[in-house]
This record gives structure tokens, sequence and C-alpha cells, in this order.
């Protein structure tokens, strides 16, 4: 448990998104699965809209014919037992039908029946006299006649003939109070009324009722059984179709709905597509922001830490050269030392620690400086070899002390550089007291300056124990210090190096450093020789 603490604590920036980051994908993975079914459902819900309309078109046509028939065959037997057949024309002028011709066969007159026609216009009736629809209408009789002969009893229910595709009838038995057949009364089904007038208007009223406006492009089309269309299909059908035969009359007909260019499941598509990409989207922009917040906080958790180090390193640093001042000092004061060597050996290690104290202070102040943005820079025309010197020479007493040989490879002309030579020189006593700090037996320091290119340069070496590749750039940021403790036990603050980069930044120009573990290191700073005009303050 405590290991796996430790772990977390570790890694905190990959377990705080991966614990932000599963929610997020169930999220969207959840909405994805939401998503589809509601595709699902909606395309069920089109098909099955889609049916009822093609249903409701059949039904009206059903019913348009059935209460035709319920209004106009039911012919009271008592007409045909009395003979008195002209009855049915009073019945029948007063409903008018379109779409159907009328007629009624009296089979208790002549062996084979009496056939006669309804005429609508002069609201008479009339014997056939032959044609196509009166052999039609004998053929449909006939079987009818043959149950009267068997003297088999019927039941009156009305009969759709459709055996001859060109004169379809409805029939309705006559029965007399024994149940005994006495005629027919019958409609033959006008194909073109149907067709043209019938079938469209229903189609169009039914789809107005039953779809919204936004699917009003689908198209009925009807197609007989030898595939002749009734009513075309639409020139480039795509998208879902539904087929019905049509019921009652002109059952070997089929009805086909063509689903139509915006049909729904297009719609449940495109929003489930841009449905999904808004939640990916979202799902990104979310998994983004939390890694930046957590990047965010993972850094100032990582800071915060630094400057604790940061605090406990300066107190030591404070510590160690007041410690040595203070006993230097008291011995001088009690009058011990004696022998003028010695006064003047402590009077330099007091002077030595003096100055890396302000050394220190100076970088504190600087840092704060330029964190708050206050760091201002005075630039004039100067000799960097003015600069290197003096820096130096400041470190003289420890150098000597500390078993230093110094070179310094100096060129007789150097280009003057535009800077502001005290931060130019804080940033060499930077780079020479990390040289002099992280030296160990080898202690041999080269100050070497030069110029190509139009810049001009000044490398600091030293034979100390190096810095790993992967640090090279790490060791410029503000508190960060090499693996402390593990790769050196030299005390400092971890400005150093961040101020020194700052200072040569405001004035154009690089520090890079070159060095491997245990082979020293060479820090090199370049800046571009004076001629270009530069900035007053940074
Ligand atoms: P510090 O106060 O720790 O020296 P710096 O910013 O000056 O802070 O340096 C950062 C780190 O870079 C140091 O802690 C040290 O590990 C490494 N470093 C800097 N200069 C040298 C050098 N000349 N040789 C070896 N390591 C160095």
């Amino acid at each position: 448990m405590k290991r796996l603490m430790a772990f977390l604590r570790g890694h905190r920036l990959w377990a705080g998104l991966a614990a932000t980051l599963l929610p997020l994908v169930l999220l969207v993975w959840l909405q994805y699965r939401w998503l589809s079914r509601l595709e699902d459902m909606s395309t069920i819900a089109h098909r099955a809209a889609l049916d009822n309309a093609l249903d409701a078109i059949g039904n009206e046509t059903r019913y348009f014919y059935l209460a035709n028939a319920e209004r106009l065959l039911n012919v009271p037997a008592s007409i045909f037992i009395d003979a008195h057949l002209e009855e049915v024309v009073h019945l029948w002028e007063k409903r008018p039908i379109e779409g159907a011709r009328l007629f009624v066969v009296d089979f208790t007159r002549e062996p084979f029946g009496r056939y006669l026609s309804y005429e609508p216009v002069t609201h008479s009736l009339g014997t056939m006299l032959g044609g196509d629809e009166a052999l039609a209408i004998i053929v449909a009789a006939t079987p009818w006649q043959l149950v009267i002969r068997a003297g088999g009893t019927i039941r009156p229910v009305f009969d759709v003939n459709e055996r001859d595709p060109d004169h379809r009838m409805i029939l309705n038995p006559i029965v007399d109070p024994k149940g005994q057949l006495v005629g027919l009364a019958g409609m033959v089904l006008d194909e073109q009324y149907f067709r043209d007038v019938l079938l469209p208007q229903t189609i169009e009223r039914t789809l107005a009722k039953l779809l919204p406006e936004s699917r009003r492009d689908v198209v009925v089309s009807v197609r007989d059984t030898r595939g002749n269309d009734i009513l075309p299909p639409p020139v480039n059908a795509t998208g879902e179709t539904v087929s019905r035969r049509i019921p009652f009359v002109f059952s070997d007909w089929t009805m086909t709905l063509h689903g139509g260019a915006s049909a729904p499941e297009r719609w449940a598509r495109a929003s489930f597509v841009v449905n999904m990409a808004l939640a990916l989207l979202v799902a990104a922009a979310l998994a983004g922001g939390i890694f930046l917040t957590l990047r965010a906080a993972d850094r100032a958790v990582a800071l915060s830490q630094l400057k604790s180090e940061f605090v406990s390193n300066v107190s030591h640093e404070l510590r160690t050269p007041l410690a040595s001042i203070r006993v230097f000092a008291e011995l001088l004061r009690l009058g011990r030392v004696t022998s003028p060597v010695k006064v003047q050996e402590y009077g330099d290690a007091i002077e030595g620690e003096s100055r890396r104290l302000s050394r220190l202070v100076d970088n504190i102040l600087d840092f704060s400086r330029i964190e708050s943005g206050r760091k201002t820079y005075r630039f004039e025309p100067t000799d960097l070899r003015t600069v290197a010197a003096a820096a130096l020479h400041s470190f003289d007493v420890r150098l000597r002390h500390d078993g230093f040989t110094v070179h310094v490879d100096s060129p007789p002309e150097l280009p003057l550089v535009e800077a502001d030579p005290e931060a130019l020189g804080q940033a060499l006593a930077n780079l020479l007291d990390n040289a002099i700090k992280y030296s160990e037996d080898t202690r041999e320091l080269r100050v070497r300056l030069g110029s190509s290119e139009g810049e001009v340069t000044v490398a600091v070496t030293d034979q100390g124990i190096g810095i790993a590749r992967a640090d090279h750039a790490k060791i410029f940021e503000r508190f960060h210090r090499v693996g402390t403790g593990l790769v050196h036990d030299v005390k400092g603050s971890g400005l150093g190096l961040g101020i020194v980069a700052h200072i040569i930044a405001a004035h154009r120009g690089r520090v890079t450093v070159d060095s491997e573990p245990g082979r020293g290191s060479t820090f090199t700073i370049r800046l571009p020789a004076a001629g270009r005009p530069l900035p007053e303050t940074a």
C-alpha cells in the first residue's frame, strides 16, 4: 500500500490523468452506445411510419369500395320475388357513385337469368346486349346459378371477383328469407377511375395526414402482377422502401413506398455522426484542459519542492561562510595570532568568505528582480577582457587558497560588445564559482576569450566532475541542481546558471555547455559584437 502511494506520488501527472480520463472514456463510450441505439430506434420508427402509411392507403381504398357496396348493393329480395326490378332504380338514382357501373341479375325469371345494367344518366335499367363487360358479368354469375341448381343455400356476403382483371367486380348475392338465392346486385369497377383518381387522391391525403412536412418527399408507386407500372416509381429511387398488396379490390396490385431523399435513417446517421463528433471534440477539449491543469499543478508542486530545497540550501550557504568569518575574526580580535603571515591568511579567508556571501545575496536579489520583471540593464560599449579580468580578480584569494592553476587566453584585439559590465561580471562570476565548486582533484581553470563571425566569446573550462548530457538543458532552469547528494555534495542555491542564462539572453547572446561526467565542463558565452543596436533594458 505504501509502495503504491509512493508510486502514485511519483507519477502524480499520469495518475491524475488516468483518474480523470477513465471516466471520460467511459462517458464517450456510453454516449456512443446511446447514440447508436437512438439511430437504430429512429430507423425502426421510420420503417414503422412507412408501414403505417401504406396500410392506411390500403384501408382507405378498401373502405371506399366497401362503403359503396354496403350503400348500393344491399337490394331487398322482395323486388326480385315481386318482379319489381325497376325499384332498384329509385334506390340508385338517389345515391350516385363514381368509379363503378351497377347491375342486377335476376335469377327468378328466365332459366339463365336476366341481366340488367343501370344507366346513371337516364336513371334506367337496360338489358345487357352483349359486349365484353356483359360477357364478364355472365361468366361471374354462372357459378351462382349452379348453386341455385344444386339447391344450396347462400350466405349473403360480398364477393370480390377479379378473375378477369379488365372487369373486376363486387357481387352481392340477394337471398330470400328462406336463404334461397334470387339474384345478384353488383358493380363493375372502373380501373381508370381507380388508377387516375381514387388512388392518387388517397395517397396524397393519407401521406399528408400521417407524415410530417419534412418527409413529404416519399413516393408511392404501384405495379400489377405482370410488372406493368400503374403508378411509376421515382426516377432515381434511393433509401428505404416498403411494399404491400392492395387489400380487397385490385388485390393483385402491389404498392411500394419509397423512403425519399431525406430518409430519416440518413438523418439518424448524420445526427449520430455529428453528435459523436461533438462528444469526441468535447472529450478531447476536456482531456486537453485536464492535462494542462494537471501539468500546471504538477509543476507547481515540483516548484514548491524545489523552493523548499532552495531555502535549505541557501541557509546552509549562508551559515558556512558566516561561521568561518566569525571564527577568524574572533581569533584576530583575541590577538592570538601573532605571525603576520597568519594574519594575512585569516584576512584573506574573511575576504573570500564575504565575497561568497555577497555573490549569494546578489544572486538572490537578482533572482527576485528577474522574477518580478524589475531587472534592468545599463548597456555600454564594453571590453570583455576587462570584465573577465575583474571577475577573476574577485576570486584571487580563493583560487590561491584552493591551489588552482588559472590560464587566461586573451587575444590582443577583441571587438567591443554592447553590454552591462556589472551584469556580465556577475554572470562570469557565477560560472567561475561553479568551476571552482565542482572541481575535485584536478584544479585547473581556463578562461578563453575570442571572436568569430561577428560574435565575441568567453569560455570557462574546468576539469571537474562534469555534467551528464541529460542535464545540460535543465541546469539553466531556476532552482535546478543535478541529483543532489548522488552526484555531488557541493551545496548551492540552484540560481547561478538561471541568472547567467537570463543575463545573456538580455544581451541577445547565448550560453552553451559542453560537458561529460568526469571530463570537466566548458561553459561558453557568445555575445554579438558591438555595432548592432541593443535595448536599454530587458
Ligand atoms: P548551484 O548553486 O547549485 O551551483 P547553478 O545554477 O549554478 O546552481 O548550477 C546548477 C547545477 O549545474 C549545479 O547544481 C551543478 O549540479 C551543475 N553545474 C553547474 N556548473 C557546473 C560545473 N562547472 N561542473 C559540474 N556541474 C556543474
